[in-house]
């Protein structure tokens, strides 16, 4: 990993013209520091078991403000069981629910029973994909679309993606462009879609040379989080996740952070009211960001920590290999490794890094076949670079502060 934090850092930047620190206006040189409104109670979990699932009557709301795109981010145990939560959301007669081969069996019935009960009006599709990042393609689009227009669908339906962030980045990006964009909702089923993909509006699919190289923002009408199907998640996607949480502590929260290296063995052991809060703070955290940079024109790039060396081992070993916040996981250590070689954090920072990503029980190291010349010719290709400029999120300061390279925007999905 050193080998690759030291060779990005060298070598390729001559001609990536490195370190270019972004600056905001509210932020002193160029150093980002993003002071989140700490509206969640920072809270003391007791290694207790969970107490029962009990579904509350009033879910706790997360809500995204994006003037006539503002939307509510329901999170709670049993908001399946709450029929309301999703029916008012619904416009139009047709519904389409995007699912996959693992989830339809648990929870498709439940969702189509949650989208008619009492509602007549309402008819209800579904397509149910194959599983697997190397099915994010447009292959699998085109299998939405299809099912879509043999439904005959039209402007007036609303389509629900039900699965985890390669449900919901599909389902985004045929509901953006079907025929010219539908009502969305996003029912996420992983804490990596309840903490991260199901927020923000980013959508889009894969290409071979790439990762998530095709997309754009859309955002959803509600996100309904549903923290009770986790427990179906098998152990690695659920670690796979926690990447996306320990980021949004290292970019923007240091006391949050600081609540899951005291929290990350009841977070393991899935005590519910601990993996709500670590939910709730992720989505309150990103949008807050996406509120101030939707397109992510610079604020929003901070979420990509980790992201462009994470990318580069997804695309290198073949989607699926590698889950995503397991390459996200390595990759932020990697940039943590190359902001303490620059001088930019110390080494409490980065040993605090690596024990809790270890604690979250994802990988530390690169795959042992990866080269550093593998890392740079697949993040050539990535779309944080534009113009010979890498754009990439490094730490800098005290732990909650961070630093861009290059300069400038992009769009696209993280
Ligand atoms: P995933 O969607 O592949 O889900 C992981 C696995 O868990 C799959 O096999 C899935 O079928 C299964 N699964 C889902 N819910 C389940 C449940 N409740 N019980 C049992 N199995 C279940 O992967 P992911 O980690 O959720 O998401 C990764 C994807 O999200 C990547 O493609 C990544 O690029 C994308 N992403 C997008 C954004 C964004 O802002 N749009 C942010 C982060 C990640």
């Amino acid at each position: 990993m050193a080998m690759v934090a030291s060779a990005v850092a060298s070598s390729s930047m001559s001609h990536l013209r490195f370190l270019h620190s972004y600056t905001f206006p509210r932020f002193e040189s160029g150093q980002v520091q993003l002071k989140v409104a700490a509206t969640a109670k920072v809270v003391m979990y007791q290694m207790i078991p969970p107490s029962s699932s009990a579904a509350p009557l009033i879910p706790t709301t997360v809500d995204v403000n994006l003037g006539d795109r503002s939307y509510p981010v329901y999170i709670g145990t049993g908001l399946l069981d709450h029929p309301h939560l999703l029916q008012r959301h619904i416009k139009g007669k047709g519904v389409l629910v995007v699912t996959n081969t693992k989830v339809a069996p648990l929870y498709l019935d439940k969702v189509i029973h949650a989208l008619i009960v009492g509602n007549p009006n309402v008819s209800v599709e579904s397509i149910i994909l194959p599983d697997g990042e190397q099915y994010k393609n447009m292959d699998t689009l085109m299998k939405v679309y299809d099912k879509a227009i043999e439904s005959h669908l039209d402007r007036h339906c609303t389509f629900v993606a039900l699965g985890g962030g390669v449900m919901g980045d599909i389902c985004g990006y045929a509901a953006a462009s079907f025929p010219h964009g539908v009502n969305f909702i996003q029912i996420p089923t992983t804490v990596m879609a309840q903490a991260d993909s199901s927020v923000g509006g980013k959508t889009g699919v894969n290409h071979r040379l790439g990762k998530n190289l095709i997309g754009t923002i859309y955002q959803p009408q509600s996100v309904l989080i549903d923290t009770d199907t986790l427990n179906t998640l098998p152990e690695r996607e659920f670690a796979s996740g926690f990447a996306e949480i320990i980021k949004c502590g290292l970019v923007a929260d240091a006391e949050f952070f600081a609540w899951q290296e005291r929290n990350m063995d009841a977070l393991m052991a899935r005590y519910p009211d601990a993996l709500a809060y670590a939910i709730k703070r992720s989505c309150e955290i990103k949008a807050e960001i996406v509120c101030q940079d939707e397109m992510e024109s610079g604020l929003r790039a901070i979420l990509n920590l980790g992201h462009t060396f994470g990318h580069a081992i997804e695309t290198s070993c073949g989607y699926g290999e590698w889950l995503h916040g397991e390459a996200v996981a390595v990759g932020t250590l990697i940039a943590v490794d190359m902001s303490y070689r620059l001088g930019w954090i110390d080494n409490s920072v980065v040993e605090r890094a690596n024990k809790i990503i270890k604690q979250a029980k994802l990988p530390t190291r690169p795959p042992a076949n990866m080269t550093a010349e593998m890392f740079k010719s697949a993040m050539a290709l990535d779309k944080k670079v534009a113009d010979g400029v890498l754009r990439l999120v490094l730490l800098k300061g005290p732990l909650g502060n961070c630093v861009f390279t290059g300069s400038g925007g992009h769009t696209g999905v993280p």
